[in-house]
């Protein structure tokens, strides 16, 4: 039986974690506003906090408790609640490239830059929702057995912080899919730089960077699981680190319904003290008894249980080693565009107050606008998702 209802052990969990945020929350708008800035690995309250947690150690979960993959969506939410970048202490591993890095890598890779926080560069001026048409070239130098990279990569996320760098490029751009690799790529390599922080619409206090590779040289084995062929009937191994984002994408959506959830209880929170009466009990026909207000609101809380259900389901069918490439689309592809409503529901319920930089309504509608673009838009999710339901195959939605 699947039953997604928290235990004790989740819910003391979960509190912690909220705790957690709402310190968080007190600095979002800060570095929302010193874009320009790197939010400190550790913030101030950290030391307090972390020793208050240790002197109250929570229980350890069982085996009735919410399975680990599940309860990393409820976790990952609880954190965004608080705010989309800021964060107690960040983690020094977990970036895009790490997850590529356990996907695709070989057992000496993994070994080798497995403590690296490691971003994933994928994204080009003039490549983006289709990475196939990657243009960064890796040549291989024979004398001297190292790949010669060049390049540009934009909207990298962690690309200020990482270590360093999963990087694709292709070997040979007649060849398609099948001519990209993936390429490990240290910082402080020469001919790799960073020239600037992205300036955005929002998630603004986020380190997203610009890369550029010239005449980059890393060694031969720095190529993702060590194969150079480049197949003439397949995509090569560009399927196999696509895979990366079957967990990667409810992650993302999961983010983003942080996000609506904090708007969500902000907003029920300014309505109960406004005297309106939010009661899901008003039996058949009841939402006709509702104000307005009410009425939109009860809506918008609806959007948000719908999505974050296609988000556990499709946490709990990784956990079980079940596929969830179309559910992992379906999760991001509901996600992106409930966020958006409601967090702009949120606003519109709330006039002035929702659009006032006193408040962080406004910034919680820019920041979670990101959840439909990153990691394939919307749209490319929905062509993922009539692939999978309808049979379509990727030259018939050309
Ligand atoms: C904050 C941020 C962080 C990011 N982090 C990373 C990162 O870490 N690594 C990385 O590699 N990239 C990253 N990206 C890039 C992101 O993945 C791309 O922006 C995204 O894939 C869309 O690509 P694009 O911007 O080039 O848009 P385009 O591909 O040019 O698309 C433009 C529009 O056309 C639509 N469209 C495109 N093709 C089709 C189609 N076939 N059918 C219907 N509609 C279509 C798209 O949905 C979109 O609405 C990040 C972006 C942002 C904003």
């Amino acid at each position: 039986m699947i039953d997604f209802r928290p235990t004790a052990t989740d819910e003391a969990m979960l509190a912690r974690l909220h705790a957690e945020a709402l310190i968080c929350r007190r600095h979002a708008r800060a570095f929302d506003e010193r874009e320009a800035e790197m939010i400190p690995d550790v913030l101030p309250e950290a030391a307090a906090f972390e020793a208050e947690a240790k002197a109250n150690p929570l229980p350890k979960p069982g085996p009735d408790d919410t399975p680990p993959a599940v309860m990393m969506m409820l976790q990952t939410m609880a954190a965004y609640w608080g705010d989309y970048s800021v964060r107690l202490r960040r983690s020094t591993s977990g970036g895009l490239g790490n997850a590529a890095l356990m996907a695709a890598g070989t057992e000496a890779q993994k070994a080798k830059w497995g403590q690296l926080l490691l971003s994933m560069a994928i994204t080009e001026p003039g490549c983006g929702s289709d990475p196939s048409r990657v243009s960064t070239t890796a040549v291989l130098d024979e004398q001297t057995n190292e790949w010669i990279l060049n390049g540009e990569k934009i909207f990298v996320t962690t690309g200020i912080r990482a270590d360093g760098v999963v990087l694709w490029a292709t070997l040979d751009k007649s060849a398609g899919r099948a001519g990209i690799k993936s390429f490990l790529v240290v910082k402080g390599t020469p001919g790799f730089d960073v020239p600037h922080k992205e300036k955005k619409l929002g998630i603004r206090a986020d380190d997203t960077a610009a890369y550029v590779f010239r005449d980059c040289r890393i060694p031969r084995e720095n190529l993702l699981g060590g194969d150079e062929s480049i197949p003439k009937q397949s995509s090569g191994g560009f399927r196999g680190v696509m895979k990366t984002f079957n967990m990667t994408r409810p992650l993302t959506a999961a983010m983003g319904l942080g996000i609506a959830e904090a708007a969500l209880d902000a907003t029920r929170e300014a309505l109960t003290e406004a005297g309106v009466e939010l009661d899901w009990a008003t039996g058949p026909g009841g939402m006709g008894r509702l104000s307005a207000a009410a009425e939109r609101f009860m809506r918008l809380e609806t959007l948000f249980e719908a999505s974050k259900w296609t988000v556990l389901q499709c946490a709990w069918m990784a956990g079980k080693g079940l596929p969830n490439n179309l559910e992992s689309s379906v999760s991001k592809a509901h996600a992106g565009s409930a966020v958006r409503q409601i967090t702009q529901g949120c606003i519109e319920i709330l006039g002035a107050m929702g659009i006032s930089r006193e408040h962080l309504f406004e910034k919680w509608m820019r920041d979670s606008r990101i959840t439909d673009i990153y990691e394939g838009t919307g749209e490319i999710q929905r062509l993922i998702i009539a692939r999978g339901l309808l049979d379509y195959t990727r030259d018939d939605l050309k």
